[in-house]
């Protein structure tokens, strides 16, 4: 099979021709028909996390058909359309797993990183990782759903944010565009913010109520005059940017970070202790959670604005996506 390999850490992608993989008992192989690019994927090109195996193939993002099902396997056929996220696979054993934490497992696999992602024609999964995509969905549609689909949708839910609340959405690109259409058909009264009237328009045809330009307006205080935020969900990794909209919220509300800023952040604690507000972290979810943003995502119609690449083309679809030039994710299709 094709498959776009990291040799090593700090390496450029290598194409390379490898036998297809066979799954083990607990696994399922997926011929891959849409691999997503993502961030993520630099962990392993810089190889910051330990103990990754190289060479290794990339991709957390993925969306396929199963042609091979592994004997212990039950549940699932080939032929079955499924998505792989980053959560790669849990013990089951764990203290975590044993309280059904299955995101926190301490055993936990991580597609693309801890076992060959989809940068390839074909990749095997634990069958634990697999979500089911509904068949509204094609591939290229459904692959960065599994991501940056998944964050936005999996950390909205969860948060202390009910219908007809005010639910800030801070950045506009790969995750925000899908997290300002998300909030908009959970219900939630959505504010996006980015920079430039480019971004604007944008924003209304995302579904979004309103809009601010955070270089027109300081959004804390836009939103402090719109009553300030129940949640400020923020998705661009900019320590300033996240320390100043912190000053929108109202009481009780929640600063939600899913992206990860170089820079250390500074909060607003005495407000936040003035008002019991929080900040609450997020990572994507497990298998199921995937399927259901995927679910969720089917059934409102809500699809990710993709640039489609070829493999061959993985190393001008990362770059598109480093440098945020992508509009809004870049998809390889391997299949093709
Ligand atoms: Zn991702
Ligand atoms: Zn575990």
């Amino acid at each position: 099979m094709k498959a776009v390999q990291v040799s090593a850490a700090g390496e450029d992608f290598e194409h390379v021709d490898q036998p297809i993989p066979d799954p083990g008992p607990e696994e399922v192989r997926i011929a891959v028909e849409a691999c997503g690019v993502c961030g993520g994927d630099a962990v392993l090109k810089e190889g910051a996390y330990p103990g990754i195996n190289y060479p290794h193939i990339p991709g957390h993002e993925i969306a396929g058909q199963i042609d091979v099902v592994g004997t212990d396997v039950e549940k699932w056929d080939i032929g079955d359309q499924v998505g792989v996220a980053w959560h790669g696979g849990h013990c089951f054993v764990c203290d975590p797993c044993r309280r059904g934490d299955f995101v926190n497992c301490e055993n936990g696999s991580i597609t693309g990183i801890t076992f060959d992602g989809g940068y390839a024609e074909y990749t095997t999964a634990p069958a634990e990782a697999l979500a089911r995509i509904p068949d509204e969905l094609d591939a290229p549609a459904a692959a960065p759903l599994v991501c940056a689909g998944l964050t936005p949708f999996n950390s909205l839910r969860s948060s202390p944010a009910g219908s007809g609340d005010l639910v800030v959405i801070q950045g506009i690109g790969g995750v925000g565009h899908m997290g300002v259409q998300i909030a908009t058909a959970m219900g939630f009264e959505t504010v996006a913010v980015s920079r430039g009237p480019a971004k604007e328009s944008l924003a209304f045809e995302l579904g979004a109520d309103h809009y601010l330009d955070a270089n027109e307006q300081e959004p804390a205080v836009a939103l402090q005059s719109m009553g300030g935020a129940d949640v400020i969900l923020t998705t661009a990794p900019n320590a300033q940017a996240i320390g100043s909209i912190a000053g929108g919220l109202k009481e009780n509300g929640q600063l939600l970070v899913i992206a990860e800023p170089h820079d250390p952040v500074e909060l607003p604690l005495s407000q936040f202790i003035a008002n019991r507000q929080s900040m609450q972290a997020w990572n994507a979810g497990h298998a199921r959670d995937a399927q259901d943003a995927l679910e969720f995502c089917a059934l409102h119609g809500i699809e990710p604005m993709i640039e489609t690449y070829p493999l061959e083309d993985a190393s001008r679809a990362f770059e598109r996506m480093s440098t945020g030039n992508v509009r809004f994710r870049a998809v390889l299709l391997p299949g093709q």
